[in-house]
C-alpha cells in the first residue's frame, strides 16, 4: 500500500471489523439454526464454531491496533480455509445427500469472495497468486472425487451432484476478470500520478522550487479577478537581488544558482499562507499578497528585505534586493500591476538599492 493509500486504512479497519463482527453473527445463527434442527453433523459445528472463532480472533487484532496486512492475510488464510473444508465436507464427509448440495451450493455463492477479497486488499499480482493457490487447492481438494466420479459413471443424482468443469471454469473466469480490472485500475493510477506530476513540473521554476512565472502569471490573473469581484485589496511586490551579475563574476554560475535557490528558501518561510511567490525570471521575483493594502505590503517587502540582508548565503556572505511594491487600483489589470511594481523596483534601483519603494498611482 502507498503512501497515497494511506488514508484509507481507519476506513479498511472498520470495514473488517464489520466483516468480522457481521461472521460472528451468521456463524453463531448457523449453528443455533442447525443444533435446532436436530441433525447437526459434528463437521458442520466445528466449522461454524472455528467461523466463529476466527472472527473472534480478527475484532481481537483489529482492536490491538495491529498491523493491517495480518488482519488481511489471515481473513484470506481463514476464509479460504473455511471454503476448503466446507468443500472437502460436502464431497467426502457429508452423511446424506441434502447435506452435502446443500453445502455446496452456499458454496459455490460465496466462493468467489475469496478471489474479490484477494484484489481488493492487494495489488494486481500478489492477489493474482493468492487467487491461483486458493484454485489449486480447490482443484486439489475436489479432483479425487471428479475423476472417480467419471470414472464411476454415476448418475447426476448420484450422492453429490456437481459440475466441476463449470466450477473450474467460471473461478478461472473470475480470477482473469479480476486480474484484468485490477491492472486497468492500476494503469489509470500510474497515468494520473504521471499527469499530477507533469502538472507540478508545468507550474514550478526547477532551480528553486518555486512557482515559475507561467504559474505566477495565472494566479496574478485569478487574484484580480477575485480582488475585483469582493472588493478585496491586493498587492504585488516585485524584487531584483543587487548586483548579482557580480555575485556570479566573482564566484562562478553555479554559486549564483545556488544563492537564487537559497534566497527563494528564506523568502518563502517568511510569507503567510495565502501569499504566492514565485520566480519573475533570472535574478526577480514577485510575492502576490491577496488583502494586503499598498502599506501592509510595504512593511512586509521591508521584512523581506531586511532578512535577507541580515542572511548569510554560503558562498558568497550577504546580499541585498530591491523591492517594488504596487496595490491593485480600479480599472487595473494584471499587466499595469506588474508594470507598476517595476517602475518601483527601478526607482529604488536608481535611488541607491536595498530599499523598498512603492507605486502608488494608478498607471
Ligand atoms: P542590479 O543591481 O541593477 O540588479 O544589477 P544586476 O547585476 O543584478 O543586474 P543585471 O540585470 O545586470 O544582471 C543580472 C544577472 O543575473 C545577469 C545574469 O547572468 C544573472 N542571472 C540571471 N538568471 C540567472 C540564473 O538562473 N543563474 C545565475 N547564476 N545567474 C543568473
Ligand atoms: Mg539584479
Ligand atoms: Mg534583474
Amino acid at each position: 500500500m502507498g503512501a497515497r493509500e494511506e488514508w484509507l486504512r481507519p476506513l479498511k479497519r472498520r470495514i473488517y471489523t464489520v466483516v468480522a463482527a457481521l461472521g460472528i453473527a451468521a456463524s453463531v445463527f448457523a449453528l443455533i439454526i442447525n443444533e435446532l434442527s436436530g441433525q447437526s453433523p459434528s463437521f458442520v459445528r466445528g466449522v461454524l464454531l472455528a467461523a466463529a472463532g476466527f472472527c473472534a480472533l480478527l475484532l481481537l487484532l483489529l482492536r490491538t491496533e495491529a498491523p493491517l496486512r495480518w488482519v488481511e492475510e489471515l481473513l484470506y488464510a481463514g476464509t479460504g480455509a473455511i471454503f476448503l473444508s466446507v468443500f472437502f465436507f460436502a464431497l467426502y464427509a457429508a452423511e446424506h445427500h441434502f447435506q452435502a448440495k446443500n453445502s455446496l451450493l452456499g458454496l459455490y455463492l460465496w466462493l468467489p469472495m475469496v478471489y474479490v477479497l484477494a484484489f481488493l486488499v492487494h495489488e494486481s499480482r500478489p492477489a493474482l497468486f493468492r487467487s491461483a493457490l486458493f484454485y489449486i487447492l480447490l482443484v486439489a481438494v475436489s479432483l479425487p472425487h471428479a475423476l472417480s466420479y467419471i470414472t464411476s459413471r454415476m448418475p447426476p443424482e448420484g450422492p453429490v451432484y456437481t459440475s466441476f468443469e463449470q466450477l473450474y471454469f467460471s473461478n478461472a473466469v473470475i480470477i482473469a476478470l479480476l486480474f484484468f480490472f485490477a491492472r486497468l485500475k492500476e494503469r489509470l493510477r500510474e497515468v494520473q500520478l504521471n499527469a499530477e506530476r507533469m502538472e507540478r513540473l508545468a507550474r514550478t521554476d526547477p532551480l528553486t522550487g518555486v512557482a515559475n512565472r507561467r504559474r505566477i502569471e495565472q494566479l496574478l490573473e485569478a487574484e484580480v479577478e477575485k480582488a475585483g469581484a469582493e472588493g478585496r485589496r491586493l498587492s504585488l511586490i516585485t524584487f531584483d537581488i543587487d548586483d548579482f551579475k557580480q555575485i556570479n563574476d566573482l564566484f562562478g554560475h553555479d554559486a549564483g544558482d545556488s544563492v537564487l535557490a537559497q534566497v527563494a528558501r528564506t523568502v518563502e518561510s517568511h510569507l503567510r499562507a495565502g501569499d504566492h511567490f514565485g520566480r519573475w525570471g533570472g535574478e526577480e521575483f514577485v510575492i502576490l499578497a491577496p488583502g494586503m493594502s499598498l502599506e501592509m505590503a510595504r512593511g512586509l517587502a521591508d521584512r523581506v528585505r531586511t532578512v535577507l540582508q541580515d542572511q548569510d548565503f554560503d558562498p558568497i556572505g550577504t546580499l541585498s534586493a530591491s523591492f517594488g511594491v504596487a496595490e491593485l487600483q480600479p480599472g487595473d489589470s494584471p499587466t499595469t500591476l506588474v508594470k507598476r511594481a517595476d517602475v518601483a523596483v527601478y526607482r529604488a534601483k536608481t535611488r541607491g538599492k536595498n530599499r523598498v519603494e512603492a507605486h502608488p498611482g494608478a498607471a
